[in-house]
């Protein structure tokens, strides 16, 4: 069975925001729920960033202090007993991989930014935005079950698309979308509903691990 986790939000706070108060950049602080198309957002940070002469390097030293919230690291121990735990975030590899780390070094799937010499941002590739479904049906086609839990509307394809979603203190618009599911509040609630998937799993006598 495999376990596909959102990052932020569900086992640490939103990384762009601590960049956006700790360098007085509005457009760091913007989020999809400000402006919905994640390749725009994401222009518009990479133009705020050149504009205040801010490398990569800069970003990365507040990036890579963010902690996980309390318990991750022991969630995340817990249901590795279970499967395989995998993070597929909208977040980036160059800020995320030490959080991945922190978290006992979660296997993360995210976007890769571009950069010149110097070190400025020119761009990035956006590998996991929309591709989330893909990822789901590749892991469920190899014969997986895969539970999936995530916080925003940037994880409604692979909540769909998995065969337990579990909604995470969601925003109410994804929330609106799993009419019949409940909601957990808590990283131990959430646990007790993947191990109830699991023992689902393992009745049914499914290839499940
Ligand atoms: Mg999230």
């Amino acid at each position: 069975m495999i376990f596909a986790l959102d990052l932020e939000g569900v086992l640490a706070p939103e990384i762009w925001p601590v960049l956006g108060a700790h360098f007085g950049v509005p457009e760091f602080s913007l989020t999809t729920r400000d402006i919905g198309d994640f390749d725009e957002l994401m222009r518009k940070r990479v133009t705020a960033a050149a504009r205040a002469r801010l490398t990569l390097p800069d970003l990365q030293r507040l990036a890579h202090a963010v902690e996980p919230y309390l318990g991750a690291r022991e969630f995340l121990g817990r249901l590795r007993t279970l499967g395989n735990v995998v993070i597929i975030s909208d977040t980036f590899h160059e800020f995320s991989e030490p959080l991945a780390a922190k978290l006992g070094h979660a296997s993360l799937f995210a976007n890769r930014f571009e950069l010149d010499t110097e070190g400025r941002i020119t761009g990035f590739k956006l590998r996991i935005r929309g591709q989330k479904e893909r990822i789901v049906s590749g892991f469920k086609s190899a014969g997986y079950k895969v539970a999936a839990m995530g916080d925003s509307l940037n994880d409604l394809s692979l909540l769909k698309s998995c065969d337990f979603p579990v909604l995470y203190r969601p925003v109410e618009a994804l929330a609106r979308e799993f009419p019949g599911e409940t909601p957990v509040l808590n990283l131990d609630d959430a646990l007790l509903k993947l191990e109830e998937a699991k023992r689902q799993v393992d009745e049914n006598g499914t290839n499940g691990s």
